[in-house]
């Protein structure tokens, strides 16, 4: 291995900020820029980190000493048709960048996550999934078309029909095989600029799941926050919101609801304190007595006729980007960041499995501060995370004192989900060990694998922390 310049050594961390590790960052703006990093890897002996906003929470998008490719600069749309929806892009567009891009002209993107940071070309590494993935899938079905360009320097095409087989192991294969470098993607067209949203308060977990089997024949978006910290009769008690697109017709100003400045995020919140403080406000409460009364207000106020309204409009925006409310929010949880830890259960075992999950959290004393729970349908690409079935997502703060504790919470959480049959998202995960990453995937996928990496990139040159920590 040879010495690269000292002025690209930067300390990058996952999102969550409790994983970290010092790699040479190139943030070329072109094709050509890109493969003059993989000769630069080749000659200096090192491995190769794909990133993009570096949105994932714990060490997907993280390479230690190695160059890490972080393509937020190719971030040029190519191409938009307003009448078919059908847009081209570079890898480094965001999507924001993609929403306000498209929206005036009546067009949403399919799948979003629940922030609008992401890039395109990160979003396809894990392939994401949004509040519609019952519906929708994960937004490797809305994906015509990608250039993607190999170790080797080669760039290939694949769509659904040709190179399938690297069209569905690249999007999911979390940066294993190549470089994203054009996308091109179908759009969702929509009629107003604004959603009908529903909420419902449930006691507990069993009345969540009631609310989601009655609800999703309904809804276009249903998603749950779920208190992890009330226990016995209120465990898991929730709030739900459904949201629905508009009909043709039913907007009477369309142009004006599809407006960007129509979709803004509010400046403040609850209409008092600026958004940019709020995570201060926050700090103080990041502790399990202090989420408890937070967790209980909220409650309490989406019960209030004023505040929490049943039926209200809410534009795309404010309904798809609900974690973008309060700029910096991680930042209440200190020094030692987050991990989140989400699993997908069949749905035969989800609400037993769920249960559990929260009972071994309250019992290990380290409640989560923040729990969301989803519906979800498999898909067919190869590293999918999805299942018949819904997913929970649980935020832990780290400290210093609770790491090793935390990390071995989430090892018996994972045994109780490969126990029935769930699976786990590398876009998420700090904490998986190479028993459960073989468990999870099979026998069969790893053998493809293998099989796809010997192909693609025979020098396995393109390594994270992650594929390090699971694979290797
Ligand atoms: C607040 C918050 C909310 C979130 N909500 C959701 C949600 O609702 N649903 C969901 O599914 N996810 C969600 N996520 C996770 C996030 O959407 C994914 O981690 C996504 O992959 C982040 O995109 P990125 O551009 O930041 O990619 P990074 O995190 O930088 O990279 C992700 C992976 O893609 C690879 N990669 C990046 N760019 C390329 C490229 N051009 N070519 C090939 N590989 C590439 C990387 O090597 C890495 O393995 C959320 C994250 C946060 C912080």
């Amino acid at each position: 291995m040879s010495v690269l310049p000292i002025d690209h050594l930067e300390k990058i961390e996952g999102w969550g900020g409790a994983v970290s590790s010092f790699g040479y960052v190139y943030r070329p703006a072109t094709v050509e820029g890109l493969r003059e990093v993989f000769e630069l890897a080749r000659r200096s002996n090192r491995n190769i980190t794909f990133r993009g906003s570096g949105r994932s929470y714990g060490d997907a998008a993280l390479g230690a000493e190695n160059i890490v490719l972080d393509t937020s600069r190719m971030n040029r749309i190519l191409s938009w048709d307003p009448n078919s929806g059908i847009i081209t892009m570079e890898p480094g567009v965001t999507i924001e960048q993609l929403w306000q891009y498209i929206i005036e002209d009546g067009w949403w993107p399919p799948v979003v996550s629940g922030t609008m940071y992401p890039t395109v070309g990160g979003c396809l590494g894990m392939n994401i999934h949004g509040k519609n993935n019952f519906k929708a899938g994960p937004i490797g079905e809305h994906v015509l078309s990608f250039d993607i360009m190999l170790p080797s320097g080669e760039i290939k095409t694949a769509t659904p029909d040709s190179e399938s087989e690297l069209f569905y192991s690249a999007i999911s294969g979390f940066g294993m095989f190549g470089v994203f470098t054009s996308i091109t993607m179908q759009m969702k067209k929509v009629y107003s600029g604004l959603l009908h949203v529903k909420a419902w308060t449930t006691k507990n977990l069993h009345e969540l799941f009631e609310i989601y089997q009655q609800h999703i024949p309904g809804s276009d978006y249903l998603v749950g926050w779920v208190d992890c910290i009330s226990s016995d009769e209120k465990l898991g008690r929730s709030i739900v919101h459904q949201a629905n697109y508009f009909k043709p017709g039913e907007d009477q100003n369309p142009a004006q609801s599809l407006r960007v400045s129509n979709q803004s995020l509010p400046n403040t919140i609850l209409g008092i304190f600026p958004k940019s403080f709020v995570w201060m406000l926050l700090r103080p409460f990041t502790n399990n007595a202090g989420m408890k009364f937070i967790n209980w207000l909220r409650v309490f106020v989406s019960r209030l006729p004023v505040v929490g309204k049943p039926v209200y409009e809410q534009s795309h925006a404010e309904f798809a980007f609900l974690l973008d409310y309060v700029p910096g929010w991680k930042k209440s949880y200190g020094q030692g960041g987050l991990i989140q830890y989400q699993s997908f259960i069949p749905k035969e075992s989800a609400e037993k499995v769920f249960r559990k999950q929260i009972e071994m959290c309250q019992e290990a004393g380290l409640p989560p501060y923040l729990g969301v729970f989803k519906q979800h349908k498999p898909d067919k690409f190869l590293f999918t995370h999805s299942v018949d079935g819904f997913s929970l997502a649980l935020d832990f703060k780290v400290t210093e004192k609770n790491r090793e504790k935390l990390w071995s919470l989430c090892a018996k959480m994972n045994d109780v989900v490969l126990a029935n049959g769930g699976r786990f998202y590398f876009a998420k995960d700090a904490t998986l060990r190479p028993q459960d990453f073989k468990a999870f995937l099979g026998e069969e996928t790893l053998k493809k694998f293998a099989e796809l990496k010997k192909r693609y990139d025979p020098e396995n040159i393109l390594q994270t922390d992650l594929s390090r920590r699971l694979v290797l």
